[in-house]
């Protein structure tokens, strides 16, 4: 079989052509992502992971009618996806204060925010994906006002979902990056969810009551989570049976 033709390789995936037009193969690396600068190197099974938990949370998403990328999952670290026009955005949704919220504003980390609060980065790696206005994105044309309301939109439907969905299973969705892409069916042009929803773009924080104060009173304090990529797996059901690297999961705090 002729080798594939490979389009791109990113920090966390590499793109092949699709076996039909118009589709790409996404191949999940162990690569750690810059999103988390402090998991440098690998992560001996972590992109089988995220193939899995971004097949179940597009899926899911699918379902309530937002439309994604995501076609089928085709092996441990491969899947089909449609081929977009990549919006040159990363739109980041906050619910918690953390990151750079946290250390910009002095906001402290933890702290609940009044609403949900967007913000706007220029996927520009050679510029580290500055933070941008909607007026720079309009002004320099990477999306126009109505694309940027359709993503605004959709990015709140998500947030909302993904919130409940990992409440269950006793995780907060502290925030969260989305890419979106431009699909064009005939004359028609929609937005969609691309790329990946996995932990290498949401932080999540544990919600099990871990602590106690030496009452007798476990509280439930939000922390990090240990092992992430495997313990999400596992709470939504999808962790793959001979993935064994992993340490029992241990509680932080
Ligand atoms: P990066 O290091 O640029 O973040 P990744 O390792 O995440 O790259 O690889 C995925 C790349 O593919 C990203 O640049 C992303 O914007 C792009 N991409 C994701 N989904 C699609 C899609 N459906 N069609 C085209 N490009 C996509
Ligand atoms: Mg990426």
């Amino acid at each position: 079989m002729a080798r594939r033709r490979q389009i791109y390789e990113g920090k966390a995936k590499i793109l092949f052509e699709g076996p039909e037009p118009g589709t790409l193969v996404q191949y999940f690396k162990d690569d750690a992502s810059a999103f988390h600068a402090q998991k440098k190197g690998t992560i001996t099974g972590k992109g089988v992971l995220n193939n899995r938990i971004s097949e179940y949370l597009m899926t899911r998403l699918g379902e309530i009618g937002i439309p994604t990328h995501f076609i089928r999952r085709l092996n441990m670290r491969e899947q089909l996806v449609r081929e977009v026009e990549i919006i040159p955005l990363e739109i980041v949704v906050r619910n918690v204060a953390a990151g750079s919220l946290a250390s910009r504003l002095g906001i402290p980390e933890g702290t609940r925010l009044p609403r949900s609060i967007i913000e706007y980065y220029y996927k520009n790696d050679a510029l580290q994906n500055p933070m941008v206005s909607e007026e720079h994105i309009t002004a320099f044309g990477w999306a126009a006002t109505h694309d940027l309301d359709d993503m605004v939109q959709l990015t709140l439907r998500v947030n909302d979902f993904l919130t409940g969905l990992f409440l269950g299973v006793g995780i907060s969705l502290v925030d969260f990056k989305l890419e979106f892409g431009r699909l064009y069916d005939n004359d028609e042009m929609r937005i969609v969810v691309a790329d990946e929803i996995s932990p290498d773009n949401c932080r999540l924080w544990d919600m099990r009551p871990v602590i106690d104060r030496g009452d007798g009173q476990p509280v439930a304090e939000p922390g990090p989570m240990a092992d992430v990529y495997t313990e999400l797996a596992r709470r939504l059901g999808v962790l793959p049976s001979n993935v064994t690297h992993s340490p029992k999961p241990t509680l932080i705090n």
